[in-house]
């Protein structure tokens, strides 16, 4: 079972993605992820100049040995535009094997832990009642876990809260928050810690009184506190059980996470822009997070995220990949895949694509009383239109950044 083609297929149905096609000499194809919001060409390039050659002739069963290939002997190691390139094999790698089996890649993973895959969707509005609405309008669509993003009186525009003009520049398609947007140049956003600081507790106890004890709650800081702030906002948000407080701080520095943790009971998420398992090795070791953001796509693929996970399972640490509208559905169903036959399952964020986005992927994963599941077909269980993926060239876009009122760059 030799690859004997590889082809880096960019589209743009109802955003950006780049997605890796593998075929073998007997036929068989295999579909990888390589979406990196905002920079999508560095990983096109790196795939399409520097992988691709190397791909050519190797036996497609060999996954381990491809995915320490390239690792090792790029010399250039881990970072998002090498890790997301080295996922998009991997996971093209694993589509391909379980089509070669005859089985769902889950199954080649250990089988199903679990009937299906708890997720979470994005609820978000600039003021209570809109939260509101979003909140009850997700539970129709049948989550039975919610983020809970709100705007900031006096600020503008913030992260996660959907806006009309995304709601434009996505042409009518209805993302809960869709941040990429397209243009010529990234949008500006405004930031102001103390009123967030101020506004979000008091947010978390109207929806608590709404919607009572029992729905799981989460909510996404996006990187914007010092560790001192991150642990003030812990402690006012214990009396609302949120299920996972995510990126309090900047995850580049892992032990801003010890001053949090010594101060709140407030679980913790974090990971979403690391790459590999040394980036986790200190968080997980002195039990500083409860939940994995990591997605497959951008941590190496399935066999690398699963080594993450199998760490943080010697510590009760759970999943908790990373699933915005910027996962293609390969990248989705690789992450359903893989949650699915862990033991540390914890929760799946999903936000549905558009109707333009699953023309162009095929799926089989089904989504019944708020849970997930990747379905029964062999490998991943997606299948790309080439002729639909051709008729949406690549559009540039950017995610949005932030100004404090005086004019310092802060954390988006
Ligand atoms: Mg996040």
């Amino acid at each position: 079972m030799i690859i004997d083609k590889a082809e880096v297929i960019v589209t743009s149905p109802d955003r950006n993605f780049v997605t890796l096609k593998l075929t073998t000499d007997d036929g068989l194809t295999g579909l990888g992820d390589a979406t990196l919001n905002g920079r999508e060409l560095s990983v096109v390039s790196y795939l399409a100049d520097h992988v691709v050659p190397l791909l050519l002739g190797r036996d497609a069963h060999r996954i381990e040995d491809a995915w320490q290939f390239l690792y090792r002997s790029a010399y250039w190691r881990r970072g998002p535009v090498t890790m997301a390139a080295i996922a998009a094999v991997d996971m093209a790698l694993w589509d391909i094997k379980g089509k070669a089996a005859g089985m769902p890649v889950y199954q080649l993973l250990g089988g199903a832990s679990r009937s299906g895959l708890l997720a979470y969707g994005h609820a978000s509005g600039k003021t209570t009642e809109e939260l509101f609405d979003s909140i009850r309008s997700h539970q129709e669509q049948g989550y039975r876990a919610i983020r809970v993003q709100t705007g900031v009186p006096g600020l503008k525009s913030i992260y996660g809260i959907a806006s009309n003009a995304t709601f434009e520049a996505m042409e009518g398609v209805r993302y809960d928050h869709e941040p990429a947007q397209r243009g010529a140049l990234p949008n500006e956003e405004d930031w102001d810690t103390r009123a967030y600081l101020r506004h979000l507790p008091g947010v978390f106890e109207a929806v608590r009184n709404e919607f009572g004890p029992e729905l799981p709650l989460l909510h996404d800081a996006h990187h914007r506190l010092t560790p001192i702030q991150a642990a003030k906002l812990g402690k006012a948000l214990e009396p609302y059980d949120l299920f996972w407080l995510e990126d309090v701080t900047p995850a580049e520095n892992q032990e801003a996470l010890r001053h949090v943790r010594q101060h709140t009971t407030t679980p913790l998420a974090i990971g979403e822009i690391f790459n590999t398992v040394w980036d986790y090795q200190q968080i997980i070791r002195e039990q500083l997070i409860d939940y994995v953001r990591s997605a497959v796509t951008h941590t190496g693929g399935i066999s690398h995220l699963k080594k993450v996970l199998d760490y943080a399972a010697q510590y009760q640490i759970k999943s908790g990949m990373h699933g915005p509208t910027d996962i293609s559905p390969v990248g989705m169903a690789a992450a359903m895949h893989l949650g699915l036959s862990i033991h540390n399952f914890g929760i799946q964020e999903y936000m549905k694509h558009g109707a333009r986005t699953d023309q162009v992927f095929q799926q089989s994963f089904t989504w019944n009383d708020g849970c997930l599941h990747p379905g029964d077909r062999p490998g991943l269980g997606v299948e790309l239109d080439t002729d639909e993926a051709g008729k949406y060239p690549y559009v540039q876009a950017y995610l949005p950044y932030n100004r404090l009122a005086d004019g310092t760059v802060h954390d988006w």
